[in-house]
């Protein structure tokens, strides 16, 4: 018996794959109440001569296993999660009650419009709240994340310039504390990316801009709040310097948990943006599931939308399919409705001044972490910040502790780690995102936490350079991992 210290679990090392036993049975089907079907002569080559190699397993084995292996895992409902930009927020299980009711849950993605006309409403009102929250006049919900938004608000822009006749723009600008997805979005459409250089003050500055603008700029990306979790506070100069230069601007929205209820981009002169409904809205994300990245436009770009979009006439809600100029379609049906459902019941259950009082205590949050671990550790840029804050691990260079060590000393705490060695402009960086959702004394316990690491860098280093020390896996090699990841329980005597 082993412990997993981090969550004070138990578990037994040999019971965690090779339940399987001969003969068990987990589900029990129903009698037969139809005549029996020939299957050979239903399905020819395609029937099995041979019973597939499934593990048999009981239902209480089964919901060991998964209970258990849940719990190998860092959740936002055990505990801070402070992934900066990542926004792990805590998601209310009002969502998951309002998602799992019939109507919504069992919807089949083909049903005709006529049966319909709730779920097409709440797509329809659903478009029109981020609208009106981010000072956009349409939205698409189809893209699944936000990197898809990205792609779909990009082949918009390009959409633009080519029905103008206007194919001198090749390029886009990317600031340097931009997230990866912006560039590669580009790059996927065939654009050329070209880096615009952050302040020393950590913002973009118009002059930046205006020095690479030309004809061949198709647009700029940007994201506001930034990297370093900074309001990006010449903004709206800076979208004037790219509209004067015949090109676009788009919003990384990613990070509008940190505006919602106080500014709108679309009033900064944002032409097209995402939003993360994973992110911003509260719906369940990490480890790959389902996300939802929809895009706001103005009006000059709504021509170009995915298709088909949802409208509404006298006679309901429809899907309209007939857009010309549309870039086309970029989900398989309406897009994650489930998590559009629980964006919505969000939105709704807060009320304009409850997002409001959400980005405030998104910001109070950071600033107090801030306020409580400057000094300890390296702020780089010190002033006020949004949603998050960037420190670096330059005050314990003397002491050979790193920004990794910290974080894989974070986990034996039970702490999720932050975002470390991003933005790139910052060396050693951890970029700390609390969210709206921690209490004070959650705040305190995990500032302690901190605090106490860094003196352990000071009076132990080796115990902090060799952590973790209390998961079933020490530090993995971390190349092997992203390049040769292993991503599925693969039976030991595989028949291929
Ligand atoms: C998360 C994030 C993205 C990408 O969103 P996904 O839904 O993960 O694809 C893009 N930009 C920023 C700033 C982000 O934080």
């Amino acid at each position: 018996m082993k412990r997993n210290a981090a969550q004070g679990l138990a578990y037994e090392e040999d019971l965690l794959f090779e339940q399987s036993r001969p003969g068990r049975r987990g589900a029990e089907l129903p009698m037969l109440d139809v005549p029996a079907a020939d299957v050979a002569s239903l399905l020819g080559d395609l029937a099995r001569d041979d019973i597939p190699a499934l593990p048999e397993l009981s239902e209480v084995d089964v919901v060991r296993h998964f209970t258990r292996l849940s719990t190998w895992n860092a959740a936002v409902d055990l505990g801070l999660y402070p992934l900066g930009s990542c926004t792990m927020k805590y998601n209310p299980k009002l969502n998951e009650r309002v998602a799992r009711l019939p109507g919504f849950a069992q919807a089949h993605p083909m049903a005709p419009e006529e049966e319909s006309q709730g779920l097409l409403e709440l797509c329809f009102e659903l478009e029109r709240s981020l609208a009106e929250i981010s000072g956009m006049d349409r939205v698409t919900l189809q893209p699944a994340a936000g990197a898809q938004g990205e792609l779909a608000g990009i082949m918009m822009i390009r959409a633009y310039h080519e029905k103008r006749g206007d194919a001198k723009r090749r390029k886009v600008l990317v600031p340097d504390s931009a997230h990866g997805t912006n560039p590669a979005s580009a790059a996927l459409n065939g654009y050329d990316v070209v880096a615009v250089p952050s302040g020393d003050d950590g913002i973009l500055h118009p002059e930046a801009v205006a020095a690479l603008m030309n004809d061949e700029i198709a647009a700029l990306m940007i994201t506001n709040p930034n990297t370093l979790g900074l309001f990006e506070e010449h903004i709206s100069a800076i979208c004037d310097v790219v509209h004067d230069g015949g090109g676009l601007v788009y919003g990384d929205g990613a990070n509008l948990n940190a505006l919602l209820g106080v500014s709108r981009p679309g009033d900064m002169g944002i032409d097209v943006m995402h939003f993360n409904l994973h992110k911003t809205f509260s719906t369940p994300h990490g480890g790959g599931g389902p996300g939802a990245g929809p895009v706001g436009v103005k009006h000059a770009l709504a021509p170009f939308l995915p298709t088909p979009t949802v409208s509404r006439s006298d006679a309901g809600f429809a899907w309209n399919h007939d857009r010309p100029d549309s870039i086309g379609r970029l989900h398989g049906n309406h897009g994650n409705v489930g998590m559009m459902v629980r964006a919505y019941t969000y939105i709704l259950s807060l009320g304009s001044d409850g997002l409001r009082q959400c980005t405030d205590m998104a910001v109070l949050n950071a600033n107090y972490l801030l306020a409580r671990l400057r000094g300890e550790f390296h702020v780089p840029i010190d002033k006020p910040v949004m949603h998050e804050c960037v420190l670096s691990d330059r005050a314990l260079a003397d002491t050979g502790v790193t920004t990794m060590d910290v974080a894989k000393r974070l986990i034996d705490h039970g702490y999720h780690p932050p975002t470390i060695y991003f933005p790139l402009i910052v060396q050693g960086a951890m970029m700390i995102e609390p969210t709206e959702s921690e209490s004070l004394e959650s705040l305190d316990r995990f500032a302690d936490t901190l605090l106490a690491i860094a003196d352990e860098a000071r009076t132990d280093p080796d115990t902090v350079r060799t952590a973790p020390h209390h998961t079933r896996h020490r530090r993995l090699d971390e190349t092997r991992a992203a390049r040769k990841p292993i991503l599925r329980w693969q039976p030991e005597a595989s028949e291929g």
